[in-house]
């Protein structure tokens, strides 16, 4: 039986580091702040930005919503973003995707300041990753990373796979997975023979978006696997990328859903806030 990876427990103490620090900060005179942008009525991202709020509250962290409204043009966006990054009181601005479709994501992200960009999303940021020379981290897989690291999980050396490749979770998870030195091979949906990949693998990430993709074939005796998916099945229960029953039996760590990635997602953002805040008062 695999042991469990467990997200709340790693988020639980990844948070305590981030409220610590955010007091050293306040009493050097220092505030922490996130400026979160939402923009229509989609209720999975109203849940997030809820989520992101309630996080921020508990660690000391303050919090600046702007809730637009659906019709809300690219102009009026853009005048938000350029405002909040001239402003002192605003460490972190972050823009819950997706936004809607007459909106051009790309440019309103690039437009945020990469001092600002505590979703790791800018290009400036994305190519600091990649040199080794940024601060800010790309949250969800730097939420992976953090668990491994916490459960004393060597990366050097080992194969690493990773299913999916977004700009979001897949390329960086394999940028960092690099870093420290892993051997890494970045699947997709063009890959061909997925399984020969996945069964050499002694750490398996899947960022796939399939509920219940990876099955116990596909997974090597002992190996690590880390479920970054999210799904909500029919009988409104969650599930991830991997299906946790058969594949438990076979790892030696996999980590659940929910419980595992999610909750570090949120804690990472939370660091990256106080990283922001650290980088633009010049104590870091
Ligand atoms: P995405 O849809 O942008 O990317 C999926 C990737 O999987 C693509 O690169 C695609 O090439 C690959 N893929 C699709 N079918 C495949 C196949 N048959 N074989 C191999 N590769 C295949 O998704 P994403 O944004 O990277 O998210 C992945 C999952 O992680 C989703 O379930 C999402 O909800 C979840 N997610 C969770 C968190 C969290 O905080 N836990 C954060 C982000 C995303």
């Amino acid at each position: 039986m695999a042991k469990i990876i467990s997200g709340k427990e790693v988020s639980a103490f990844l948070n305590q580091k981030t409220a610590d620090e955010v007091k050293l900060l306040n009493d050097k005179g220092i505030a922490v702040s996130l400026a979160v942008i939402i923009v229509g009525d989609d209720p999975a991202s109203k849940v997030y930005v809820n989520n992101k709020k309630k996080a921020c509250e508990k660690l000391g962290i303050v919090s600046f919503e702007y809730a637009l409204p659906e019709n809300t043009t690219q102009q009026e966006l853009l005048d938000l973003i350029n405002e909040l990054n001239n402003r002192n009181d605003v460490n972190g601005i972050l823009c819950q995707l997706p936004l809607p479709p007459h909106l051009d994501e790309e440019s309103l992200i690039n437009a945020i300041s990469p001092e600002k960009d505590v979703d790791c999303f800018h290009p400036v940021n994305v190519g600091r990753l990649y040199t080794g020379t940024g601060k800010l981290k790309p949250c969800t897989p730097a939420g992976v990373m953090e668990m491994l690291k916490y459960y004393d999980i060597d990366i050097q050396g080992k194969n690493c796979v990773v299913i999916g490749r977004s700009n979001i979770v897949g390329k960086p998870m394999a940028a960092l997975l690099t870093a420290q030195n892993g051997t890494v091979t970045l699947c997709h949906s063009k890959t061909k023979n997925l399984i020969e990949h996945t069964r050499k693998a002694d750490i398996l990430v899947a960022a796939v978006g399939k509920p219940k993709f990876v099955v116990k074939d596909m997974v090597k005796e002992d190996a690590v696997v880390i479920d970054v998916g999210i799904h909500r099945m029919e009988n409104g229960k969650l599930c991830g990328d991997v299906d946790f029953d058969e594949v438990e039996s076979v790892a030696g760590y996999i980590s659940p859903v929910p419980g595992g990635v999610g909750p570090m997602t949120i804690a990472e953002l939370m660091e990256n806030t106080v990283t922001a805040a650290k980088i633009q008062n010049q104590v870091i």
